[in-house]
């Protein structure tokens, strides 16, 4: 009897580890089964030179990006769309992993836990929510230099235009792609990956942390002069701005104001708020992850280092696509959707899988917001030209970011339409373009054109 009753508990014991073992896989099945299918080693979804031959990749409008043709990966006619949509589709050797081809391959092979990779040789059809008509006209903008261009609707999450150069033609993949300086970079999404110098866009930050923790604010006054001495260090303006408000500060862009703000506020301010305004994280833009920027506003700076660094200088670098989302919270009231690329799925024989708008929740309060808007479509016209931004109620910062003496300044212009048909946010920047306002507001006019059209 004893003999019976341990080969009983072995058996327990052995039903138990298949049970386990079983648990482990189901949960890798439903876990890493898309993967496990989309990996390049299969020759069902892959090329022998390991290019996605499953899938097809469209603008918002239904376009076609990318297709499937005669077991090979096929790209749009027109060279300068294809160079314009490049670093959202990809390339198709998977150089750039935040195009469709990377960054969405197991949603083009249609994979489903259920129905795995059946039928995937004609896969999904990925609609991007990118026109890719505004993509060409930021491309054209750009008119060769290297930077990026973005446009989101700043109420549902979708990137309407993405444009990041350096790029090249994905049909016909330059031979010197790797050793041309003019390409250095070029498989780099700068709007998602990278992070520059803000300079003055960052006064956006500081602004929004003034209004909240300066008594008093908008009763001031201050008196520029060109330049300020601040402890050891000075700070400098473009000219002598004279008698201003918080108001006119803006405008003008007044170092010496914005640089004494910073002091006031303090490090430990200006970095809470450069963290609640979403400059620190990283944000998933459906499930690319953007770099998040960084800031030095360290207990032993001196007053100069601190003033600029309150200014979007010294050791501060921030990501273009938390920008332009910071710009959409301060047009919709203190807080945005979150960017998204995917407009929708459609597998074949399948319902389309909905896609979700997510929030960036409550980052600044809705008076604060409403507040920095008002200053920033008063920017535009005081400073920057409502003419060249016809019919538009735009807001907007500049900025003219000192990157080194022997390079020109990194051009920056951000901002928002207030307008309930095109609530949109936008970042232009153009690297050692020189001004912002000039270079990056004219790359801005022309695409904000194009978009409200
Ligand atoms: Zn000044």
């Amino acid at each position: 009897m004893k003999k019976l009753e341990r080969r009983a508990a072995l058996c327990l014991v052995l039903a138990g580890f298949l049970l386990a073992g079983l648990a482990v896989f189901l949960f890798r099945f439903a876990a890493d089964g898309s993967r496990w299918a989309s990996s390049p080693f299969n020759r069902h979804l892959y090329s022998s030179e390991g290019v996605l031959i499953s899938g097809t990749v469209l603008d918002r409008d239904g376009d076609v990006l990318s297709t499937v043709e005669g077991g090979k990966r096929v790209y749009t006619d027109g060279k300068t769309r294809r160079k314009a949509t490049l670093h959202v589709v990809g390339d198709p050797y998977g150089n750039i992993s935040t195009g469709a081809l990377s960054a969405f391959g197991q949603k083009l092979t249609g994979y489903t836990l259920l129905g795995g990779a059946f039928g995937a040789e004609e896969g999904s059809d990925l609609y991007l929510t990118i026109d890719a008509d505004l993509n060409e006209v930021a491309y054209q903008a750009l008119n060769g230099k290297k930077g990026t261009v973005a446009v989101y609707n700043y109420q549902t999450g979708e990137v309407l235009c993405l444009v990041s150069t350096p790029t090249y033609d994905p049909r016909n993949i330059p031979k010197d792609l790797e050793t041309n300086e003019a390409y250095e970079g070029a498989y780099l999404n700068r709007f998602l990956s990278s992070t520059f110098t803000p300079g003055s866009v960052f006064k956006t930050v500081t602004l929004a942390a003034a209004l909240e923790c300066i008594p008093n604010l908008e009763g001031r006054t201050w008196t520029c002069e060109g330049s300020v001495q601040m402890g050891d260090g000075v700070v400098t303006c473009t000219g002598a701005h004279g008698e201003q408000t918080i108001r006119d500060a803006l405008a003008n862009s007044c170092n010496v104001v914005f640089g004494q703000l910073a002091v006031e506020l303090g490090g430990g301010m200006l970095e809470r708020y450069a963290q609640k305004a979403g400059l620190t994280a990283s944000y998933s833009v459906s499930g690319i992850h953007t770099a998040k920027g960084s800031f030095d506003f360290g207990g032993d700076l001196s007053q100069s280092e601190l003033a600029w660094a309150g200014v979007g200088q010294y050791h501060d670098s921030v990501n273009p696509c938390a920008l332009m989302v910071y710009m959409g919270v301060i047009a919709n009231g203190g807080k945005a959707a979150t960017p998204c690329l995917i407009q929708k799925v459609e597998r074949p024989g399948l319902p389309a899988l909905p896609q979700f708008t997510r929030s960036t929740g409550r980052l600044l309060s809705e008076e604060t917001a409403e507040k920095v808007a008002d200053m920033m479509v008063n920017n535009v016209a005081a400073a920057y030209g409502t003419k060249r931004f016809p019919n538009m109620d735009l807001g907007a910062k500049s900025g003219t970011a000192e990157v080194g003496a022997d390079q020109k300044p990194h051009a920056w212009f951000a901002g928002f339409l207030r307008d309930e048909d095109h609530p949109y946010a936008f970042v232009v920047l153009v690297e050692n373009g020189g001004s912002g306002a000039d270079v990056a507001g004219t790359v801005a006019s022309k695409v904000l054109k194009a978009a409200v059209q």
